[in-house]
Order: structure tokens, then C-alpha cells, then sequence
């Protein structure tokens, strides 16, 4: 083939209106370093320039409007220092004031009392009226020169981007200048067969009009494309990744369910399944007899009954003469899966251990002995598992609870302790949207426990002020009397924070005296205490010896204290969802009425609001991590390890929901013709893939 030179890998320099300044600050700014990177910078907005308001109709949640009147007088207000340039626009309707802060100088030339101007901006309320701050205004005959397009695009921009000229419209600017020279080079990246058989627009149809629509309408087919093409390339990747696992990944084949397996089915096992525990099982033992390495996400709300899966698998895997393990975040849960296990083991021949950082060297090291010679048959602990010194006979299954907390590479150092890798089993109880699992795992499997356990009493969940707190003691005190244990969390921005913890030492002071010695008594842990404080705290309340845990979110994850009937979150403003959800989960785990009582202050942010009413609510793990999802985007889900993975431009994995599926079935039935997309037709597909995979690196670090 001859070289392909392609106009738009010209660097942005070189954009007509750019040059080396420009060009360096949308490379730092945006990362935008060519021709091509400029055009797939979208605009986040598009406003109706056809379309005036009239001062009266303006109302509370308008965004940007434009208002065509006459400039009556202009007036700086203020010392020389602190001054604002005050302007009152009048149309048939009524009066508007507009005011700037800045540029004050500049403004004050260019306006003239007496002339018809167009306003355009985002009107907000002040002091009970409305009025612009800093609009764009032009003046009538100005506007009909420069406005050749009615549906005018928004550019999100940066302090730094405006400084070099570059908001919103000097955006623009740059955007036509390159629209005129891309024409005609905005190659296709998709196969005629999907266009066809979708009706998309072309790209190029599409990312022109995606920046300048001619109507509405086209702006619509524009950006549908777009979106299915985002996805559409997204999904590929994640597919590809899995087809090249399953192609290179060899698995141990565990054929048989045996002695263990079975044993403890029938005789040991404490209770019946649930049927979406035999569900997840089934699904797992078709993985371990596949014969290829087993990767498989296992959702389930807290309380569902992971540990009891976890376990099973395990059987499966001794039960074909392999070791396995089981990794927790933190030692408390550790311990707390080391204890039900063995419990769960007892009278069967099965060999159960711990280690975590805190196991004594002399333990450590026979530990180390019997796992070599394949007498410990499960090990359970901390990331102390990953350690290059724990050597196991022959590790077959590797179960990760809690997986956000992992790292990736932390996952993968498992994978090396056998050399055929282990199976994996990562457990998670923060319940993933579907939409985000696909995303996210779309190279994972994904098993869903979708049921509780029979006979959970649902908790019940009320919101207090801090003003109701002597109502909340009142209650605390009778649920006490009945016998019940009660937890008070307060929340930790930073454990280092000396507020944090003067917060909840304030807390535990006031608990102290509303509930004295020798009538109550309260344990308290924090992060800052020495892990041997911390257990022995911990364990007072497991026994039953305190009434009261005050505690920051150390307990979130893990413990299990089903005596433990109230759940008191202070400040349960600061929390996100997903975290509250962990919390309240901590109780529910006995037979009787549990409750999750969120303090708060009176005043609250709508999300702060929104947050507490959807706990209030729903106990649905589900539904409360779509309306999280909803209200901090997908970046934040799962914190800064897998930001920027979905990095959409235009796509939004909630809205779009429709189209994710749809592309994901496409990229899957393209996958199924052509795994390596060898095929003449497919090529647009793979050059285009090959591309963004040239300059995105973080592919690897998915699962
Ligand atoms: P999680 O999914 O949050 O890890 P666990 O595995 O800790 O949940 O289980 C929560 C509680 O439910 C435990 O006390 C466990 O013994 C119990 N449990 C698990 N499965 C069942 C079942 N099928 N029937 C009744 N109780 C169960
Ligand atoms: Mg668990």
C-alpha cells in the first residue's frame, strides 16, 4: 500500500487561527495535538440563536437565552477597585440589568446608550431579580453579520484555553477554519453493511454537522451516529480483549465436583440455597470445567451471601486437587471470613488458615511449609497473599473480595502463583449498574446474586436532624433495653485531618454522657488507632460486652455483628451513596427489625437531599447505585484507578443505554465473522481501531 498521508494527523499548529501559543495550550489544556484530535472535540451545547426571549418570559432554570432590546444608561458602581460596570437593557417587556465585573474599561467603550443590542447569556437571580453577569452583546446589526449558523455550538473551555482567546467562540472560530479544510478527508470508519443496515449519516455528514447543524434534525442523526461509533469502537476493544484471553489464556479444567463439593452439600451446609446462589454456582462450575482461565465478576448486595458462593467454588477446586485463596481488603474482614469458614469446615477434612500482615513470623513460616507441600488447603487474608514468599503446591481458584479495592497489577501478581493461572473469582458488593459493568467489565463475566437470603426483614430507614438528636437517644435507649447493639459512624474525609477525628471524639464525648457508665457501654475505633487496639475494641462489641460502637468508616466493609440493630450515620450529608449503602448494610443481619438512622444538618445541597431520600426509599442496592451513578457520573464510581477509561466524548452510558446494547451486539456479531478483522471490508473497522488504540494506552489496565 502506498503511505497514507492524511491531512488531519497535521499537527494544530497549523490550524489557520492556531499557531505555537494556541496550539500549546490546547495541547495541555486539552490534549488535543492535531487536526484530527479538534474535530472530535464536541460541543457540549447548542443554543437556538433564531430564538428571543422576551425580558418577562424569563424564568428561573433557563440556560442561555438571547434578548434583543434598546441600551438605556451605563454606570460603574463601586470603588476603582472593587467597581462593576452596571447596564439596563429595555425591551417592549419590561427592564433587564446587566452587569460586568471585569474588563470593565473595554465594555464601557464599546456601549452606547440609545442602540438596539442583542443580549446573550444565562440570566440568573440576584436580589430577587434577574439580570445577566458578564453576557456576550452585540449590537443588532453586529449579530446578523457574524450569526450565519441558528443552531450555534457551545465549547466548554478553561481559564488557561480564554487567557490565549480560546472560549466558546474563539472555539468556534477555530473549528470553522478547520471544517473547511477537512471537508472532503473525514474518512468512514465504519463498514458499509452497518451503515446500511442502522441508516447512520456518514462520519463525515456527521462531525460536520455535529459542529455547525443546519437543523435540529440532522443534529439528531449526528450525534446518534457518533455515539453508536463511540461505543461501537469501546466494545470492540473490551471484546477483543476477552477473545484473546480465552484464545491464550489456558485454564485449569476442574472436571469433577467430588468428595468435598459434595460432603459439604449435603451435610454441612447451614442452610438452603438461595436460588440465585445455585444460579451464580452453576455459572461458575461451567467456568472452572471450561478449561480456560475463569475471570468473573461476582455482583451481590450486601448480605446476599458471597461468602457461601466463595466458599463452594473453593470445594470445587480442592476437589480436583487444588489450593485456594481468598483476599480480603482489610484484616477485620479477613479474620471475619477466616472464622465463618472454618465454622463452616468443621468435621470436614479441610485444612483453613489466616494470614495477614500481623501473622507472627514463626506462624508465617509454617504456613508457608504446609501450603507448599499442599496441606493448607484455603488460605484466607489480606494482600499479605500477594507477597512473592507465599508459594502455594498448586493455587487453582483465587477469590478477590471487594475488588475495588485492588489494583489491577495487585490482581494480576495472583495470576503468576501458578503456571497455569488460577481461576478468579472477584466479589464485589457495590452493586454496578448493568450499563457500567458492560462498560467497564465488558471482558469479564459477570454473575449477578439478585436475591436475599428468606426471612430478612427489610430495614427501615428515617432521616433526623441534628435537632431530633435527644428523639434519637430516646429510641437508641429502647432499642439498648430490648438487648440490641448499635452503631455510630461518623464520616472521614482524611484520616490525617485532625477535624475528622475531633469530630468524632465530640461525638463519643456526647454519647458518653448520654449514655454513662455503668448502665451503657460504648467502644470507639478509628483508623488511628493501633490495629491491636482497634480488634480488641472490635471484638468487645462482637462479644456483646459494649452497647455502642462509635467509629469512623473503618467498620464499612465486613464486620458482621448480628445483634446489631440500629445503624446511626452522623453527617450522613458527606457520604456518598454507594458508601451509605455499605454502612446501612451492617445491619439487617439478624431476625429482628433493623434500622439506619441518617443525621443531618437542616441545610442541604440538592444532591446532599436527593441522596438522603433515595435512602430513605429504596434498600435496592441497584436502583441506589443507578441514582448514584446518575448524580456523580461514571468517573468517580470507582475512583481514580479506573478514571479516564471512559473518557466519552459524546456518549453517555445512562442516557444512551439503548445504543450501548445495540453497539455491543454489533461489535460482538463483528467479532463472530471476523475475530482478527481480516477481512477486506472490515478494514475501515480495524485501521480506525488500530488508531485510537495507537494513542490511548490505557487499555490494558481493564481488567
Ligand atoms: P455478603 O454477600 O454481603 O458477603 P455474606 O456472605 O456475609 O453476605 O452473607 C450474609 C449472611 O447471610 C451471613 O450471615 C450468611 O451466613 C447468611 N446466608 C448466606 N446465604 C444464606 C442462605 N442461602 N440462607 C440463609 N442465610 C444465608
Ligand atoms: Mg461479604
Amino acid at each position: 500500500m502506498a503511505p497514507h498521508v492524511d491531512i488531519l494527523d497535521t499537527p494544530i499548529e497549523y490550524l489557520k487561527g492556531v499557531g505555537p501559543a494556541r496550539a500549546d495550550v490546547l495541547k495541555k489544556e486539552l490534549g488535543i495535538f492535531t487536526f484530527n484530535h479538534l474535530l472530535t472535540y464536541y460541543p457540549f451545547r447548542y443554543v437556538d440563536r433564531s430564538k428571543f426571549y422576551s425580558i418577562r418570559e424569563i424564568h428561573d432554570d433557563l440556560t442561555y437565552i438571547q434578548i434583543k432590546g434598546t441600551l438605556l444608561n451605563i454606570q460603574k458602581i463601586g470603588k476603582p477597585r472593587s467597581q462593576r460596570l452596571v447596564a439596563m437593557l429595555r425591551d417592549d417587556t419590561g427592564v433587564i440589568e446587566l452587569v460586568w465585573f471585569k474588563g470593565i474599561k473595554w465594555i464601557e467603550k464599546k456601549l452606547e446608550p440609545g442602540t438596539e443590542y442583542v443580549v446573550f447569556g444565562k440570566p440568573s437571580l440576584f436580589n430577587g431579580k434577574f439580570n445577566f453577569a458578564h453576557p456576550e452583546i452585540e449590537t443588532v446589526a453586529e449579530q446578523a453579520e457574524t450569526i450565519e449558523e441558528k443552531l450555534q455550538p457551545f465549547y466548554s473551555s478553561t481559564e488557561k484555553l480564554k487567557n490565549k482567546g480560546l472560549d466558546s467562540k474563539g472555539i468556534r472560530k477555530i473549528m470553522k477554519n478547520l471544517l473547511i479544510q477537512a471537508q472532503g478527508h473525514i474518512t468512514e470508519n465504519l463498514t458499509e453493511d452497518l451503515i446500511n443496515s442502522i441508516k447512520l449519516v456518514s462520519r463525515e455528514m456527521a462531525i460536520m454537522n455535529v459542529h455547525f447543524p443546519s437543523d435540529p434534525a440532522i443534529l439528531e442523526k449526528a450525534r446518534a451516529r457518533l455515539k453508536f461509533e463511540e461505543f461501537f469502537f469501546h466494545q470492540l476493544n473490551l471484546l477483543k480483549l476477552k477473545l484473546l484471553r480465552l484464545e491464550k489464556l489456558k485454564g485449569n479444567r476442574f472436571g469433577v465436583v467430588g468428595d468435598y463439593f459434595n460432603d459439604f452439600y449435603q451435610n454441612h451446609l447451614p442452610f438452603e440455597l438461595t436460588n440465585a446462589q445455585k444460579k451464580v454456582i452453576k455459572e461458575i462450575r461451567a467456568d472452572l470445567g471450561s478449561g480456560k482461565q475463569m475471570n468473573r465478576l461476582l455482583q451481590g448486595d450486601v448480605g446476599s451471601g458471597k461468602t457461601l458462593v466463595a466458599l463452594m467454588s473453593m470445594l470445587i477446586a480442592l476437589d480436583n486437587g487444588f489450593q485456594a485463596c481468598l483476599m480480603a481488603p482489610t484484616e477485620i474482614l479477613a479474620a471475619q471470613h477466616f472464622k465463618t469458614i472454618s465454622r463452616m469446615m468443621e468435621g470436614m477434612p479441610v485444612h483453613v488458615n489466616l494470614l495477614t500482615g500481623s501473622t507472627k513470623a514463626k506462624q508465617r513460616k509454617e504456613m508457608h511449609e504446609l501450603l507448599q507441600s499442599g496441606d493448607l488447603h484455603i488460605l484466607i487474608g489480606t494482600h499479605a497473599l500477594i507477597e512473592e514468599s507465599v508459594q502455594f503446591n498448586n493455587l487453582g481458584l483465587v477469590v478477590i473480595d471487594e475488588q475495588h479495592r485492588f489494583g489491577v497489577a495487585q490482581r494480576a501478581r495472583m495470576w503468576k502463583k501458578n503456571t497455569i493461572p488460577p481461576h478468579m473469582l472477584v466479589m464485589t458488593a457495590t452493586p454496578i449498574p448493568r450499563t457500567l459493568a458492560m462498560t467497564f467489565y465488558g471482558d469479564l463475566d459477570v454473575s449477578v446474586i439478585d436475591e436475599l437470603p428468606p426471612g430478612r426483614k427489610p430495614i427501615k430507614t428515617a432521616h433526623y436532624y441534628d435537632k431530633d438528636r435527644l428523639k434519637l437517644f430516646g429510641f437508641l435507649k429502647k432499642q439498648i433495653a430490648e438487648g440490641r447493639q448499635v452503631y455510630v459512624v461518623y464520616p472521614l474525609i482524611n484520616e490525617s485531618e485532625k477535624l475528622d477525628l475531633k469530630d468524632l471524639q465530640d461525638g463519643y464525648d456526647s454519647m458518653s454522657r448520654a449514655f454513662p457508665l455503668p448502665d451503657y457501654a460504648i467502644s470507639i475505633v478509628h483508623g488511628k488507632l493501633p490495629p491491636a487496639d482497634k480488634e480488641f475494641e472490635m471484638q468487645r462489641f462482637v462479644k456483646g460486652e459494649t452497647d455502642i460502637m462509635v467509629s469512623t468508616t473503618v467498620i464499612e466493609v465486613g464486620v458482621d455483628v448480628p445483634n446489631a440493630s440500629v445503624m446511626v450515620i452522623e453527617n450522613a450529608e458527606r457520604f456518598g451513596l454507594s458508601q451509605l449503602h455499605q454502612l446501612r448494610g451492617r445491619v439487617g443481619r439478624g431476625a429482628d427489625q433493623s434500622y439506619c438512622i441518617l443525621m443531618t444538618k437542616e441545610k442541604l445541597t440538592a444532591d446532599g437531599r436527593e441522596r438522603i431520600k433515595t435512602m430513605v426509599r429504596t434498600t435496592d442496592g441497584f436502583e441506589i447505585a443507578e441514582v448514584d451513578l446518575r448524580l456523580r457520573g461514571p468517573g468517580d464510581l470507582h475512583g481514580t484507578q479506573q478514571s479516564g477509561i471512559l473518557d466519552l466524548k459524546i456518549a453517555d452510558i445512562i442516557k444512551d443505554e439503548k445504543i450501548l446494547k445495540y453497539a455491543r451486539s454489533k461489535a460482538s456479531e463483528l467479532l463472530r465473522n471476523d475475530p482478527h478483522l481480516e477481512k477486506e471490508k472490515n478494514q475501515p473497522i480495524a485501521r480506525f481501531l488500530k488508531e485510537i488504540n495507537r494513542t490511548k494506552t490505557n487499555w490494558s489496565m481493564i481488567s
